[in-house]
This record gives C-alpha cells, sequence and structure tokens, in this order.
C-alpha cells in the first residue's frame, strides 16, 4: 500500500489513482501537514493543466415552479415548496438575461429547468438563445432526465452538453429512479452531448463511500468540467435538519476529486468560496433566476453570484482572466 506521499507523488507524474487510493486521501486529517500537501497537488495542476486561466459560468434558471421529483434539499420540490414565489420566463425575458451574461463575458451558459418543464418549451426557447451564443462560448441544458430522441433534439437546438448526474442518495431523497439517471448520461453521451458532473449535495450523513462512487461515474463518463457541491440546507425542505459540511471539507473533497477524475478544462466548487481556489478549482458558476439552493426565486438578489463577483474572487486567489 502506498503512503499519501507516494499517492501524491504519483498524481505529480501523471499516473491515475484507483477508487482505495481516492478513499485514502480522503480520509487525510484537515489539521494535518498532509492536508495542505494534497491542496497544493490539486492546486498545481490546475494551475499548470488550465494556464492558470480561471473561468466563469452561467446559470439561468428559468421556471421557479413545484418540481414532482422533490428533492429533500431542492427549494422547489412539491411537497415543501419554499420558493417565495411561482413564475416563468418568457424567451425575451431569458434572451435579455443571456444577452447579458454574453456582455460580461461568461465562458459557458447553461439554462436550467425544473424537470417537469415542458422540453418543447425549453427547445423553443434555447433555439433563440443559441442564435445570440458565440461558438467560443459553451451553451448547456440542465433538465429533467430524457431519451436519445430528446437528445439528438437537444444537440439540434443547438446545446454542446448537459449538466447531468446521478445525485447522492439518487432515489432515496429523490423522487427519481437511479436507473433514469443512468439511461440520460448514456442518451447524452450517446448523442456526443458534453456531459458536465459534479459530485452534489453532499452532506455530512454522505460516506466517503458514496462520495468515490461519484468520482468514478465522472472519470467513467468522461467530464471534462467537474465540480463538487455541498448541500446548503434551505430551511423548509426534507434535508434541512441534517446540517452541512464545512468548507474546509469540501475543499478537500474538490482536491481528491480534482485529482481523480483529471477534469481537461475546469474544477467548480458549489457555492464559491475563496478556500476551494486553493484545492485545484478555477471556475464558478454566475447564477440568474430560480435555484434550488435558495429561497429567493431570483437567486441574482441572494446568494446567486454576479460575473464580477465571480471575476473578483478567481482575481483574489491570482487566477487570470
Ligand atoms: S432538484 Fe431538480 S428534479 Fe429535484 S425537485 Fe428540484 S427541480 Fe425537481
Amino acid at each position: 500500500m502506498k503512503t499519501n506521499r507516494e499517492i501524491l507523488l504519483a498524481v505529480r507524474d501523471g499516473l491515475e489513482i484507483n477508487e482505495n487510493q481516492a478513499l485514502q486521501l480522503l480520509q487525510i486529517r484537515n489539521d494535518s501537514e498532509e492536508f495542505y500537501s494534497l491542496l497544493s497537488v490539486a492546486n498545481e495542476l490546475s494551475r499548470q493543466e488550465y494556464n492558470n486561466k480561471g473561468l466563469v459560468f452561467a446559470q439561468i434558471g428559468i421556471n421557479a415552479e413545484p418540481c414532482s421529483k422533490n428533492c429533500g434539499f431542492c427549494s422547489m420540490g412539491r411537497e415543501h415548496y419554499v420558493l417565495d414565489s411561482t413564475w416563468e420566463k418568457d424567451t425575451d425575458a431569458v434572451l435579455a438575461e443571456a444577452n447579458l451574461l454574453i456582455e460580461q463575458g461568461v465562458d459557458s451558459l447553461f439554462l436550467m429547468t425544473t424537470a417537469n418543464y415542458a422540453i418543447e418549451k425549453l427547445l423553443k426557447i434555447a433555439g433563440q438563445v443559441r442564435s445570440v451564443v458565440p461558438d467560443r462560448v459553451g451553451f448547456v441544458a440542465n433538465i429533467g432526465d430524457f431519451d436519445t430522441e430528446i437528445a439528438l433534439k437537444l444537440q439540434e437546438a443547438g446545446f454542446s452538453g448537459v449538466y447531468h448526474i446521478h445525485r447522492l442518495r439518487e432515489g432515496v431523497d429523490t423522487d427519481i429512479d437511479p436507473g433514469r439517471r443512468i439511461n440520460t448520461l448514456n442518451a447524452a453521451q450517446a448523442k456526443g452531448l458534453e456531459i458536465f458532473y459534479c459530485i452534489e449535495p453532499i452532506g455530512p450523513e454522505h460516506s466517503y463511500d458514496e462520495i468515490i462512487t461519484e468520482m468514478f461515474r465522472a472519470k467513467q463518463y468522461r467530464a471534462e468540467v467537474m465540480a463538487v457541491m455541498r448541500r446548503i440546507p434551505v430551511p423548509g425542505t426534507p434535508l434541512f435538519a441534517k446540517g452541512q459540511i464545512p468548507a474546509i471539507e469540501l475543499a478537500k473533497i474538490a482536491a481528491v476529486t480534482r485529482i481523480t477524475t483529471r477534469p481537461k478544462r475546469a474544477m467548480n466548487v458549489h457555492e464559491p468560496n475563496l478556500m476551494a481556489l486553493f484545492a485545484g478549482v478555477n471556475m464558478f458558476f454566475a447564477e440568474v433566476g430560480a435555484n434550488p439552493r435558495d429561497v429567493n426565486s431570483n437567486t441574482e438578489k441572494s446568494i446567486g453570484l454576479s460575473v464580477k463577483g465571480a471575476r473578483k474572487m478567481l482575481w483574489e486567489a491570482g487566477y487570470a482572466e
């Protein structure tokens, strides 16, 4: 069995690590010297492989409505809806927000809907928005589950990728069959849509084994952009009482995820925080509209970071635009 130091040296030499080694790194104590060695290697990889470039992605939540999937952490679950209102944005409103975000220089633009939102409506809006998204900017759908037919339609509407994941305790903390999530990942991959992956929503009750399972799933789907997200305890949601993990623990999970999954383009953390920028994270999201982690349905007026705010944080950590 390799020591932590040997594993980190192997990572520096470009070697891939296995599940047991990833688990061993997650078990590093947060108050130890090794903790800093781990962060240092993840940080070094990102600075070198991403040319020290910080990225800003943006997401527009285009509807705030009760969702039948009832995810226990989400403010929009139908059985515990705690957003301050319900609404849907029309094409003009989404287009205006997209234009503004593009003007501000975002590197990728995501459109998010609840799982029940009609795909035809999304495709109609996406067709309009695509016309203002330059080719250098990724265009990504964050929607409910779909099959290969819909995957093809998403592609035809101009989406280059999808944010899609198998959540921690999918089917237990959500009303979604885990198999459906996997089928959707397979459909996206089969049609050549880029998969943006995240280990989420991490809470104190999740074991390192559960986290590792999602790390290696991301590897299986060759996610080039990877993320980790700690659960925000939203008052009124079923998982609120379980609390949250501290930022230092999230930074460690980000570092191990960065080292294990080796995303080629970017590493992200939710919610944005400076500590994670020393653990291999080089990308933050700006958010507009509905957000499962907020009770304000216009998250830009609450916890949602602006493009300017995201750039400022990346700059503070020494990342260049
Ligand atoms: S996280 Fe998504 S699928 Fe789950 S309840 Fe919220 S909107 Fe629905």
